[in-house]
């Protein structure tokens, strides 16, 4: 997805949009509804291994009404592994979304599979099913909604993906339905101006709920049991050293700290949820584990979502000097280029290295939030730009006018100027190192908006 199109996309928020997913079997059109709710900006492919094609993400608006919608793919495979594989896919579109959009297909009629997807998706009363009836243009839509009726799910949504006809229609029902759903959910609780919103993420046990305990200790029980917090409400203030701060729990966090122990399954979704609510997000390594692939999926996810960003190398404790040092290596070499980015080695379970964190969170959030002045910035750019000038095209050097700010969390430049769409990538990352470097910011990207004004 276009950087710009992310930024504009992710205002600081207090209420999440909603996660539809589109489920259906092979060929119904999900692709091509997914296309047309994103216009093809995808945020984040979710690629895995086997025969499932790429689970795509993206955002999208429908009127005022903001949304992720994940493709959960497609299955490209013979007969016998459909099953196992529709399975996968309806067990991750009811455990990560908010609703499912399940597609069947008008010109072919309810088929076995359909049913067997409905059976499956009818399990899970939780979540809000709509079932929407696609390719129909030309088709008599009593007929084939009278067909589809058998699946015993939602009355049936008659659309066509390709020419857009009745989409508008089903999103409005299903975004309008969600939101009222959840503005029941959360709770009454308003945050107030100037307190940080923060999202502790990372796989599963990687001691995610022991640090947010040592950090806040009991008082974090009192604060969950408040009234006007309702049991699943995602955001949880909490008090620290008389300075309020709210954390966005990623589910798994809370529940787990209450009567029943179980695991935690990891969603991306979720946890890219609450970093767009957040502004500062501490990731969390096991160092045990080293660096796996899902800790650099996560990293480069919120790398891109644009908030403040720590990573918290955990559990740190009883291991070998020979040990540490090959996580140290190893973290130097995968994120060292990141400049910025705060990390700190830690034990979550002993405490060590703790006191770290807290005055992190807030410098990382007075980052996010930086007011930067139109006058500084001009200052900054004229600095810049007399210290290194930006190349020639043709005949013309390419020249910065002026700039100011477009936005926080994060932090946002407009720069107006001749022939700036040529601007390499080199010179734009030394403009944000500089401003970065100038505005005293940590663990933050500073993101630039070009304006050609010749
Ligand atoms: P997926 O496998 O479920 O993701 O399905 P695709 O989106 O790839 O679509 C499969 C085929 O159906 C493609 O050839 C599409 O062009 C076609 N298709 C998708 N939506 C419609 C529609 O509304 N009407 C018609 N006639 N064809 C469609
Ligand atoms: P979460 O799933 O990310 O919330 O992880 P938990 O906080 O539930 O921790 C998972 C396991 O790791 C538990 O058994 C913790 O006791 C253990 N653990 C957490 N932090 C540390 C640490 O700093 N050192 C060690 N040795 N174990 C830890």
């Amino acid at each position: 997805m276009d950087e710009q199109e992310y930024i504009e996309s992710t205002p600081s928020v207090d209420h999440p949009k909603p996660i539809i997913s589109i489920v259906g079997r092979p060929n119904v059109g999900k692709s091509t509804l997914y296309n047309r709710l994103t216009r093809s900006r995808d945020a984040i492919v979710d690629d895995r291994p086997g025969v499932t094609r790429d689970r795509m993400v993206g955002v999208g608006r429908v009127g005022a009404l903001p949304y992720w919608v994940v493709d959960t793919g497609g299955i490209e495979s013979d007969d016998e592994e459909i099953h196992s594989l529709m399975r996968e896919q309806v067990d991750f579109a009811l455990h990560d979304s908010d609703a499912v959009i399940f597609i069947v297909d008008g010109r072919d009629g309810a088929t076995p599979v359909d049913f067997d997807i409905a059976k499956l998706l009818r399990q899970s009363p939780k979540i809000s099913v709509y079932l929407a009836v696609n390719k129909a243009e030309g088709l008599d839509r009593a007929m084939i909604a009278a067909d589809f009726y058998q699946l015993g799910l939602d009355q049936p949504t008659i659309i066509s993906g390709k020419n857009g006809d009745g989409v508008v229609r089903l999103m409005n029902r299903v975004l309008e339905e969600t939101e009222a759903r959840q503005s029941a959910e959360q709770s009454s609780y308003v945050i107030p101006e100037g307190v940080a919103k923060l999202a502790i993420v990372g796989r599963p046990n990687v001691g995610k709920s022991t640090l947010l305990n040592t950090l806040v200790g009991e008082e974090r029980v009192v604060v969950y049991d408040m009234p006007g917090t309702t049991r699943d409400s995602i955001h949880v203030p909490f008090k620290f050293a008389d300075k309020e701060y709210v954390l966005i729990d990623t589910a798994g966090m809370r529940k787990k700290s209450r009567i029943d122990d179980r695991v935690e399954r990891f969603s991306v979704m979720k946890t890219l949820r609450a970093v767009e609510l957040a502004q500062v997000v501490a990731i969390v390594l096991d160092a045990r584990d080293g660096i796996v692939d899902q800790d650099n999926r996560l990293i480069n996810l919120v790398f891109t979502s644009g908030r403040s960003l720590m990573i918290l190398v955990n559990k740190w404790d009883g291991m070998s000097a020979y040990e540490r040092d090959q996580v140290r290596a190893q973290i130097d070499r995968k994120f060292g280029h990141m400049g910025n980015i705060p990390i700190e080695f830690i034990s979550a379970k002993l405490g060590k290295n703790i006191d770290v964190i807290m005055p992190l969170i807030d410098k990382l959030y007075d980052s996010a939030m930086t007011d930067m002045s139109t006058g500084q910035i001009n200052r900054i750019l004229k600095e810049a730009e007399e210290k290194r000038n930006p190349p020639m095209v043709g005949n013309y050097r390419i020249k910065l006018k002026f700039g100011h700010q477009g936005g926080m969390n994060p932090p946002h430049v407009i720069i107006h100027g001749n022939q700036l769409d040529k601007l390499p990538q080199t010179y734009q990352r030394y403009l944000s190192n500089t401003f970065e470097r100038e505005f005293n910011m940590v663990g933050t990207k500073v993101r630039l908006s070009l304006k050609t004004s010749d």
